[in-house]
């Protein structure tokens, strides 16, 4: 069904034709005719049953979550697992399906109320398993089950360990980072206040559940209630082959002129690309929100630019001096757009992560890949087709964090309300071609929608890298 970050997901059916009998799954009764509808001795239903399978192979934590399943814990909050067993090398965690979705598939950004919502039941929930021992490593999209009704639940946990009593006080603080880390990622980007509390969230703001969930009772009042128009759509996901995602992405309200929306394609493997296209997110939004406001505004559009070079260079900067302290090779593709006063466009790129301008229902690639291929295309030795499948496409001749003070190319975009500026890993536009991303953003005016649908193309043109992608309306 779906690949995640450590583990693979079956959704399993209870449909064997090839059995003689029926298992009863309320009562265990296994000689059921195969035909019966209902089970003959507790009368449940023994039609299409089915459920959702997590295998993982991270031996480190089988022990952990054995301990957790022995515990045998119910609450409405946790999708508890019905069996947990070995095999093959991995651990495997089943938990009965009624049609839940998976947090995974949800496109960025989500309401005020629903990232507060989603905050609080999982701190919660998070509370009640620490008062009964037991401790996560950490939280991921892929431990939120969303039920039919749209509430959130907990579910295959990445248990670290099970203690005989409550996890001690200090201890309590490291699922919030991550669950500040998580929901950052879904405020919108005009959600300056709520988007500055869960980065303080991350940063280890709040000790405990408890003290983060104070903290969301005093601001839901003033969060909740605040709408924006939907006029942008983010999403990142590992595909359907890699175990890891090394892409990112991210998007900062400058100034009211001015927001930065970037995209990361990062490279070296575990602690390499996840970290290179991190700190390249992290580092431009930063200095491009602290030029910005800085003594001496950029006021004309040269100046603009120059703010958006110089934030870019100084995140290649720092992925270069972070590679050297790690003394690893690894490195980013980034992709960014300024976009100041619905106005202009200012589009950056170092690598082969693309920007795209769509306007009047036509695609215009404005980016140009600094890729062995793209040169090979532009010197006519090969089409853009050949390039497409060419055993080097993968070859990049630029990237953010190899060199100190790289080449970066800046493109300024005229732009008129209604266009829409899109941005992707090539996990995307390796996989899509560019006349069914056409096709797709044409179908699927809202940009959370279209970018689950990008998303879910690039799984379908086989799903063999990350896909990450930005899309952005000029309103
Ligand atoms: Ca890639």
């Amino acid at each position: 069904m779906r690949l995640s970050e450590g583990r693979m997901f079956y959704l399993v059916n209870d449909r064997r034709p090839d059995q003689e009998f029926a298992h009863c799954w309320d009562c265990g009764k296994s000689d059921n005719p195969r035909e019966s509808a209902k089970c003959e001795q507790c009368g449940s239903d023994l039609r299409g049953r089915r459920f959702l399978m997590s295998a993982r192979w991270d031996e480190k934590r089988f022990k952990a979550y054995e301990a957790f399943f022995a515990l045998k814990l119910r609450h409405p909050g946790l999708a508890s697992p019905i069996e947990v067993l070995r095999k093959d090398g991995q651990l495997l965690s089943i938990i009965p399906y009624n049609g839940e979705g998976l947090m995974l598939d949800e496109a960025a950004p989500l309401s005020n109320a629903r990232v507060l919502d989603v905050g609080q039941r999982i701190a919660g929930m998070v509370a009640w398993l620490q008062r009964h021992g037991v401790k996560l490593a950490k939280l991921t999209r892929a431990n939120m089950l969303i039920s039919p009704d749209n509430t959130v639940r907990l579910f295959d946990l990445e248990v670290s360990d099970v203690l005989p009593g409550p996890v001690p006080e200090a201890e309590r603080a490291t699922e919030l980072k991550s669950l500040g880390f998580i929901l950052r990622r879904y405020c919108n980007v005009e959600a300056e206040d709520l988007t500055a509390f869960l980065a303080s969230t991350e940063e280890g703001a709040y000790p405990t559940p408890a003290a983060f969930g104070r903290a969301v009772e005093q601001r839901f009042p003033a969060f909740e209630g605040v709408t924006y128009k939907p006029l942008t759509g983010a999403m990142s996901d590992v595909g359907l082959v890699r175990q890891l995602n090394e892409d990112n992405w991210g998007w900062r309200k400058l100034s009211n002129r001015a927001r930065l929306y970037v995209v990361a394609d990062g490279m070296g493997g575990h602690d390499g690309g996840e970290v290179a296209s991190d700190v390249a997110v992290r580092t431009i939004c930063k200095v491009a929100f602290e030029r910005e406001n800085s003594e001496n505004p950029h006021e004309d559009l040269d100046a603009v630019e120059n703010l958006l070079d110089e934030a870019f260079q100084s995140a290649n900067n720092t992925v270069k001096s972070q590679a050297e302290e790690k003394g690893n090779d690894m490195g980013t593709t980034l992709v960014a757009l300024l976009m100041l006063e619905n106005r202009v466009a200012f589009l950056a790129n170092v690598g082969d992560s693309r920007a795209y301008l769509i306007r009047d229902g036509q695609l215009h690639q404005v980016s140009k890949d600094h890729s062995l291929v793209a040169k090979m295309v532009e010197r006519g030795k090969l089409t853009k087709e050949e390039a497409r499948v060419h055993p080097h496409s993968n070859i990049l001749l630029r990237t953010v964090g190899t060199e100190r003070d790289v080449e970066i190319d800046i493109f300024r975009v005229d732009v008129e309300r209604g266009d829409r500026i899109l941005m992707c890993s090539d996990g995307l536009w390796g996989e899509v071609e560019d006349r069914d991303i056409e096709g797709i953003l044409n179908t699927y005016g809202d940009p959370r929608i279209a970018s689950r649908e990008l998303v879910r193309a690039a799984h379908q043109g086989g799903g063999k890298d990350n896909v990450t992608l930005a899309i952005v309306e000029v309103s």
